[in-house]
């Protein structure tokens, strides 16, 4: 795609092609992969220009493409984060190792000894271990607020989140990893903007869009300021890499660009291709898939065996977070939990019977993946913090697949005859 202004495309468009122009590659329709370290000059004072342009930012190559060493940026990340931006509806983007080491360099990049965050829980096992014992140890604190729709509950977690030092960032994970619980993005921004002017400087507000991705929730039409993604997960969509991706405003991204160039948590340039190649479909796959998790989730819901499903789809009307999904997201998504009757002993049962599905962490590939919640992806909880969770022994995360619907409702099925 050789246009240069995202605004004139809808999102599919732009993941198919921005960001890359055949011409540049011998015209090669699809980008090459760069496998370098390093990047060779013509002149001393060629050099000399292109190092200046990157750190200082003037000079005669500003705007220029030019290339110093992968760690500092390589052309596949260039094509990979004007990508993202675009596609998010972004000025700019970083791409990183994994999910983990974009939330690790956005609190590296905005905590100070003594600064606060206030984030969601439940929220990605990762990102509270970041939160709650890692960064602590450099002397920053972490405030909760428990329901991410109640206004008054996350003005008064913000309140709490200030008296321990100055609020820097705002984390929502929506919806949230495996209860589905719905965070009100507008609702956080108004929040930001409140303390913004209660303490003189307002706090970033970041959004975790992994469970939907791109194009099932828009978090740019709600004001956020960074946008975080795990593309390990539906992005790359085929269970065969890691990688991260941040988009937002420039000035904000370049902070964490020149960064990275310190910190090395980069992606290569080998799966910055893998991305570029699964973006184009990711839209398309997450239909199938939303499509085909709407059935599996019917069938379960309708199961004599089965407690209950926690699937967007099946929010009650008339509740708050069913308003805020309305307002918020296109789609339910393909990943949910249900419930069975029963605990661990029977939970065991079914999934040993399974044969088609695959007992895995993680989410968001080709294939469907299911996991015994209490004993794996939260098995470092413990008993009462899981039940807060709403995760009981009998609870069970499905990531719905590519595969036909009705295969995947027969293996259920017939699993669920050993309970
Ligand atoms: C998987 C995941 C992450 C971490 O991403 P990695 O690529 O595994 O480091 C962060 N947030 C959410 C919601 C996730 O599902």
């Amino acid at each position: 795609m050789t246009d240069k202004d995202p605004a004139r495309f809808h999102p599919e468009t732009l993941a198919v092609a921005f960001g890359y122009d055949p011409a540049s590659a011998l015209g090669s329709v699809k980008a090459p992969i760069y496998m370098t370290s390093t990047f060779v000059y013509p002149s001393a004072q060629y050099a000399k220009d292109v190092h200046e342009a990157y750190f200082d930012g003037t000079g005669p190559l500003v705007g220029e493409s030019n290339h110093i060493y992968s760690r500092l940026g390589h052309p596949g990340l260039d094509i990979l984060e004007a990508r993202l931006a675009a596609i998010d509806g972004m000025e700019a983007g970083a791409a990183f190792s994994s999910g983990m080491a974009a939330h690790s360099s956005i609190a590296l990049a905005w905590l100070t000894p003594g600064d606060s965050v206030l984030h969601g829980r439940p929220i990605y096992g990762g990102v509270d271990m970041l939160y709650n014992a890692i960064m602590p140890q450099f002397g920053t604190h972490a405030s909760v607020y428990q329901d991410g729709t109640d206004e008054d509950g996350v003005r008064a977690a913000a309140r709490a989140a200030m008296a321990q030092g100055p609020l820097k960032l705002i984390i929502a994970e929506t919806p949230a990893n495996p209860t589905a619980a719905i965070v009100d993005l507008a609702l956080m921004v108004r929040i930001a903007d409140e303390v913004g002017e209660l303490q003189g400087h307002r706090p970033l507000v970041v959004v975790d869009n992994t469970l939907l991705g791109p194009f099932a929730q828009r978090p740019v039409d709600f004001g956020v300021d960074l946008i975080l993604t795990s593309l390990t997960k539906y992005c790359g969509g085929h269970s065969d890499l890691l990688a991260g991706g941040i988009t937002g405003r420039k000035e904000l991204i370049d902070r964490l660009l020149m960064l990275r160039t310190t910190w090395g948590n980069h992606l290569d340039p080998y799966t910055s291709w893998l991305v570029l190649r699964s973006l184009e479909s990711v839209h398309v796959r997450t239909e199938r898939a939303m499509a085909n998790a709407r059935g599996v989730a019917e069938f379960l819901q309708s199961h004599p065996k089965v407690a209950g499903v926690t699937y967007l789809g099946f929010l009650p009307e008339g509740s708050r977070a069913r308003a805020v999904y309305d307002r918020q997201c296109r789609a339910a998504g393909s990943t949910f939990s249900f419930h069975l009757h029963g605990g661990e002993a029977e939970a065991f049962r079914m999934l040993d019977r399974l044969r088609l599905f695959k007992l895995a962490v993680s989410l968001g590939g080709s294939e469907t993946l299911i996991c015994h919640s209490a004993s794996t992806t939260h098995y470092a909880l413990s008993p009462q913090q899981r039940m807060e969770g709403g995760i009981t022994d009998g609870t069970m995360r499905l990531s719905v697949g590519l595969e036909h619907v009705d295969d995947l409702i027969a293996d259920l099925a017939q699993a669920l005859e050993a309970v």
